[in-house]
């Protein structure tokens, strides 16, 4: 029988260790008392842990446990849309919109003209489909489902294939791979082509009485190069017209916007051209290059919309009242910038800011550092868009490079972390950057602070 008489009691180890997180004390117990059953485990298997390992096992592992609570971050990594820092942030008007609305109440579902129920995101779904210049459009939770219940929707037990170019069946991130995806939704997929090329006839050979639609998937994490082919979307138009089948492609970002027209970036295609071009349906995320929040986007003609909304798993996804605040705000944003004018979105702001200010700025926190011990500098270094888009687009960005005199670089990144607001950087040949490019300006002064902290003895 091993000696539980090392372990501490629930309560003595939660008083010892409330006072080091600002956590609800029910936590605290609840986290204790969790971590002791487990080395209760471990102790009955063989091992054997003094009393202040355990208890110092606990009290790390308590401080990881809080500090994964969700708060803000300062971006130092250059990547504009970054899936693990919260993707795309949100412009202050969206903000605060989203205040106004989640504090009172609303006419959600509230016709206020006549006084009777009302149709719930009827504004945004006519603003979407003006800014999109197609029938009509709707939104659900993430693109993920948007995707699933485009397919569900559009599939049925006697046609329920879908045709995908093999060279188009990616992994968004996270081990989520689209044909897992895709399969959820109870579709077949059939895949066409090889790698690196799919020409009109791998799709012509493909379609049978079974075949539901064709759907392309935009490369958006990875780039395809060399010897490769792929038919335009026109002809492919044509292809599943010809068979009275829907063309339905997968985005993933969907920038409304000419992006390369803001940063020296290869062109990612707009959901504006994807219709154009003849796309049926589009789906996008609202958090990717469009700036606003998670939401997947569903565009294209109106009868086809219209089966989507029909469809009782639409219920199951919809975006709740927040949500379709903020994209109410962003999509008028959009449509009320003109001409050159980007709207009020961080992401496209960050795209096109010059490199003199990132040297301004630069130079200004720099200054105020010259008294800690490291050698800090200013290099000029690159930036991406991330978040699964335009995988090849790096452009120039201005970085503060730090290299500590009295730690090594990963007890500085560490430190750096552990600063409120903490502050996320990169380790890039043995010297440790901070890429302004992703950092709001009105964050210079809390990153000083905070580099200024994390470096002091
Ligand atoms: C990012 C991405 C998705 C997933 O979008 P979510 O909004 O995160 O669900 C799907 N398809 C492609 C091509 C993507 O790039």
């Amino acid at each position: 029988m091993p000696d539980f008489s090392q372990l501490p009691s629930v309560e003595k180890l939660t008083l010892a260790l409330a006072d080091e997180v600002s956590l609800p004390r029910p936590l605290v117990t609840g986290y204790v008392k969790r971590a002791l059953e487990q080395w209760r485990e471990r102790m009955i298997k063989g091992e054997k842990g003094p009393r202040n390992t355990i208890e110092s096992e606990i009290r790390a592992g308590l401080q990881s446990f809080a500090a994964s609570r969700l708060q803000p971050v300062i971006n130092g990594t250059g990547v504009l849309i970054h899936t693990n820092l919260g993707r795309s942030p949100l412009g202050d008007r969206a903000a605060g919109a989203l205040r106004r609305i989640a504090t009172g109440y609303s006419n959600l579902e509230f016709n206020l003209l006549d006084g009777k129920r009302g149709r719930r995101a009827g504004y945004l779904e006519m603003a979407l489909a003006v800014l999109l210049d197609t029938e009509a459009a709707t939104t659900v939770n993430n693109c993920a489902a948007a995707l699933v219940l485009t397919l569900r929707t559009l599939i049925s037990p006697e046609k329920n294939e879908i045709i995908v170019s093999r060279g188009e069946l990616v992994e968004i991130g996270g081990g989520f791979r689209i044909p897992e995806v895709l399969e959820t939704s109870g579709a077949k997929l059939v895949e066409v082509g090889a790698t690196n090329k799919t020409h009109l006839k791998d799709y012509a050979k493909a379609l049978t009485e079974r075949t539901a639609l064709i759907l392309k998937v935009h490369r958006s994490n990875f780039y395809l190069g060399g010897f490769t082919a792929e038919p335009a979307v026109p002809e492919l138009s044509a292809l599943a017209h010809q068979h009275g089948l829907p063309l339905v492609e997968d985005l993933g970002s969907g920038a409304v916007m000419n992006t390369d027209e803001l940063a020296p970036i290869d062109h990612e295609p707009t959901p504006q051209e994807a219709l154009r071009n003849g796309i049926d349906l589009i789906t996008f995320s609202g958090d990717k290059l469009l700036g606003g929040p998670q939401a997947g986007i569903i565009a294209g003609r109106a009868e086809l919309v219209a089966r989507i909304k029909a469809e009782p798993f639409f219920r199951a996804v919809r975006c709740d009242k927040l949500i379709l605040t903020v994209l109410q705000e962003c999509i008028d944003d959009y449509l009320r910038s003109k001409g050159d004018e980007i709207p009020d979105v961080p992401v496209l702001n960050f795209l096109s800011t010059p490199m003199e200010s990132l040297h301004t700025r630069a130079k200004a926190i720099l200054a105020q550092l010259g008294d800690l011990p490291a050698d800090i500098s200013i290099v000029e270094t690159t930036s991406q868009t991330g978040g699964g888009t335009m995988p090849k687009a790096q452009f120039p960005s201005v970085a503060l490079e730090i290299t500590p005199q009295k730690m090594g670089l990963e007890k500085l990144a560490h430190r750096l972390r552990a600063q409120e607001p903490a502050v996320v950087g990169y380790v890039h040949e043995a010297r440790l950057l901070l890429n302004l490019r992703s950092i709001f300006t009105d964050q210079d002064a809390p990153l000083t602070e905070a580099v200024r902290g994390a470096l002091q003895p």
